[in-house]
């Protein structure tokens, strides 16, 4: 259920209101925007008084929210949410471009690839250290050693770092990580979803192979219910008949996500296509259709990468890209 507060309510009514609810058992979300605020009711509301509620002279609106994502609904936090990584600002018109390689795998190359991404104008380093590989025989990332090449990718270009954590047991050695991305394949670990709703640090949420937008709010709701707001939303392509692509990229996800949720959403057409040659027009269409940012990788040598070479663009395809990309979102503003 939501209370939307008319704009001169008082502070202190508004308190009182605000401490019934809470006695009544229901915990109370409030988003206070530049023009309303709106409480967001979480519990068994059946036996609040919408009548009641909606007579009390600072009450605008009550209503109820049939959907069973609340946190993360649109209709509790109606204005966007912003996700602060460093300096770099996340959705609600902020755009972000994150850039890197698959996998870590070595000082010179995450380095040199930092560099580049960086020139060519990227807000965010990603690079996978512990990778979730279809095959137990195939490279299965650098892992602590990898968290700390990209922290030293990092000094060098002052670029923060995103990269994958898998397992609850390896979260102390993610502390020093600006964000942390939940791959498709552990978007259901809810164990993990939980453990990331108790940290104050923003979270790369991707959406699985198989999930659906709901599933995908939901999940982002189990880190949020745990009082973590951060939490961007990533379309990465879902499995579908399409036989010539590695998935299908769900680019109506990204308009149909921003109605239902105040989250921002990013994309990642190099998963999505699996093949460089499809990532710049995906990567243009996704900004075109209003996505917060893009995460694309790049690597220095991709026929001789470790991980995902056939769907990395060299450093020089990413820098025109890039560009392209700015010249989209300026005709589609
Ligand atoms: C990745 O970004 O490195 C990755 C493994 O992606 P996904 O979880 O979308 O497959
Ligand atoms: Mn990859």
């Amino acid at each position: 259920m939501i209370v939307v507060l008319k704009p001169d309510a008082d502070c202190e009514k508004r308190d009182q209101l605000i401490g019934w609810l809470r006695g009544m058992g229901l915990d109370v979300h409030i988003s206070t925007g530049r023009f309303q605020t709106v409480l967001g009711l979480i519990g068994d509301t059946a036996s609040v008084d919408m009548d009641l509620i909606g007579s009390l002279e600072m009450v605008d609106s009550v209503k109820r929210v049939s959907e069973t994502f609340k946190r993360c609904n649109r209709k509790f936090h109606p204005e966007d949410t912003v996700v602060s990584v460093g300096n770099k600002k996340i959705g609600g018109g902020s755009f972000c471009m994150i850039a890197g390689p698959c996998s870590v795998e070595s000082e010179e190359q995450i380095v040199s690839i930092a560099k580049a991404v960086k020139a060519a104008g990227a807000d965010i380093l990603r690079g996978g250290a512990f990778k979730p590989r279809t095959s137990p025989y195939d490279f299965q990332g650098l892992k602590e050693e990898g968290l700390r090449l990209l922290k030293t990718a990092r000094d060098e270009t002052g670029l923060p770092i995103v990269t994958e954590i898998l397992s609850v047991s390896d979260l102390e050695l993610f502390t020093d990580i600006d964000v942390l991305q939940v791959g498709a394949r552990n978007m259901q670990n809810f164990d993990l979803l939980k453990e990331l709703g108790h940290l104050n640090k923003p979270v790369l949420l991707k959406r699985g192979l198989a999930n659906t937008l709901k599933e995908l709010l939901m999940s982002a709701e189990y880190i949020m219910a745990n009082g973590n707001e951060q939490v961007i939303l990533c379309e990465r392509g879902i499995r579908t008949y399409s036989d010539y692509l590695r998935n299908t990229l769900d680019l109506s996800a990204v308009p149909m996500l921003h109605e239902l949720s105040h989250l921002p959403v990013i994309v990642d057409p190099s998963h999505a296509t699996g093949m460089a040659r499809m990532v710049p027009p995906m990567a243009m269409a996704a900004a075109a259709c209003g996505c917060d940012g893009l995460i694309i990788e790049v690597h220095n040598d991709p026929p001789h990468a470790l991980c995902d070479g056939a769907q990395s663009l060299k450093p020089s395809d990413y820098e025109k890209l890039a560009g392209k990309i700015s010249a989209v979102r300026e005709a589609a503003s």
